[in-house]
């Protein structure tokens, strides 16, 4: 009997650095917000792993201020001008460097960090994680704009400059980690799960007049109120089939919705051998979160993975498009390709506004976003956008366009 030899064991993945490697530098764009403010709960949770470069926000410059102060950063840079005076008060005496504008948002994305946090909401956090990609930076994508408004663009930029793409949204996440750098091609469904939000077990008559406070009341997630309406509506999910589509390459036809009310499977990917793989998490942005922040280690997120046998039945259903025409609206839109995404996610931002601010009904925000679509194929507006410019002109016609309807 021979003795066995040892035999030497692969690190899981090349670009683990070795033990005590250093701290790995963040730029937070969107430290505010509310993934901001969970990658703050991670990072204080490892607090020598991680550094913070830089921080941006949308416009309030107060709350930057103190994520600056709080995260330790060098730089903290506010897209809205007028966010510009709190800021700099707010960190007067720190040391911390203060600026303010679209461009001083860039420049946070591209101070030297090995990873871009991109949770701007909004067509403002395109152009800084753009910039970011295409400097090679690795960047975490929580900015849903980036993909759906310029998605071609983005994954050839990435693809070009050798820039990592790291999913932060749950479900993209929950796909990443299940596809485990497996071939695409291998791939017959990718399935994105939805929690079917407040008025799964709605009638439509009854969704139609759904109050804000209604809308708001979201079972599973606590999110900012843009993406919390779209949850409702099921627009979120018709939005995340056209990241999922640019993301991973699949196409359409093998894209798919499911209702799962526990959000406990965030996806799952069938594969030609008749294999299923599937993401599970609780419903808990850390995990995502943690998950990207410290790719491809892992650390403690403060989220515990879910007990299976005290959850005791996970429940699927089709999604009904009947009920919910915003997501069959996305998937029509994400079919029609080009420009029709960028057009359609800015009519619905306008929407999603009007509906916030009380000047339409719930029911009204999916017609108003199809009329807009059809006003602008009318006009001849959705083009295929050549550039991220050309991206963010036709988002500008359409937000012009259902201001226009609206009125
Ligand atoms: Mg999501």
């Amino acid at each position: 009997m021979t003795a066995l030899k040892p035999v030497p064991v692969p690190s899981f993945d090349e670009r683990t650095p070795a033990p005590g490697a250093g701290q790995k530098r963040l730029a937070i764009l969107g430290a505010t917000g509310s993934i901001g403010r969970s990658c703050a709960q991670v990072i204080a949770g490892s607090p020598d792993r991680f550094a913070v470069a830089s921080v941006a926000s949308g416009r309030d410059g107060a709350a930057l201020a103190r994520a600056a102060l709080a995260l330790g950063a060098d730089f903290a840079a506010v897209a809205d001008p007028a966010g510009y005076a709190d800021l700099k008060s707010g960190l007067s005496g720190s040391g911390v460097e203060a600026a303010a504008g679209a461009d001083a948002v860039v420049e946070a994305a591209l101070r030297p960090a090995d990873l871009v946090v991109s949770a701007i909401v909004g067509a403002v956090g395109l152009a800084p994680t753009f910039a970011a990609i295409s400097a090679g930076r690795a960047v975490a994508l929580a900015n849903k704009e980036t993909l759906v408004c310029a998605g071609s663009l983005v994954m050839a930029a990435a693809q070009q400059a050798g820039a990592r793409l790291l999913p932060m949204d749950s479900e993209h996440n929950a796909i990443f980690q299940a596809l485990g750098g497996r071939d695409p091609a291998s791939i017959v469904r990718m399935t994105i799960t939805a929690s079917g939000g407040p008025f799964r077990q709605w009638s439509a008559e009854r969704i139609a007049s759904a109050t804000r406070a209604e809308a708001l009341a979201h079972p599973k997630w606590a999110m900012g109120p843009k993406v919390t309406i779209d949850s409702a509506s099921l627009m979120n999910k018709g939005l995340e089939l056209i990241e999922a589509h640019h993301l991973f390459a699949v196409p359409a036809e093998r894209l798919a919705v499911v209702v799962h009310p526990q959000s406990i499977v965030h996806g799952f990917i069938a594969f030609v051998d008749g294999s299923l793989i599937a993401g599970l998490a609780s419903p808990d942005m850390r995990t995502p979160i943690a998950h990207c922040l410290a790719y491809p280690e892992r650390v403690h997120s403060g989220a515990v993975a879910p007990d299976l046998a005290s959850l005791a039945s996970l429940t699927f259903e089709n999604a009904d498009l009947v009920k919910f025409p915003a997501l069959a609206l996305a998937i029509s839109a994400l079919a029609e390709g080009g420009g029709a995404p960028t057009a359609l996610n800015a009519a619905n931002e306008v929407a999603v506004a009007a509906f916030l601010d009380g000047r339409i009904a719930f029911g009204a925000i999916v017609g108003l976003v199809a009329r807009t679509l059809e006003a602008m194929r009318a006009a001849a507006e959705i083009s295929i956008p050549a550039t991220v410019a050309q991206a963010l002109a036709i988002h500008h016609i359409a937000r012009d366009r259902t201001t226009g309807l609206l009125a």
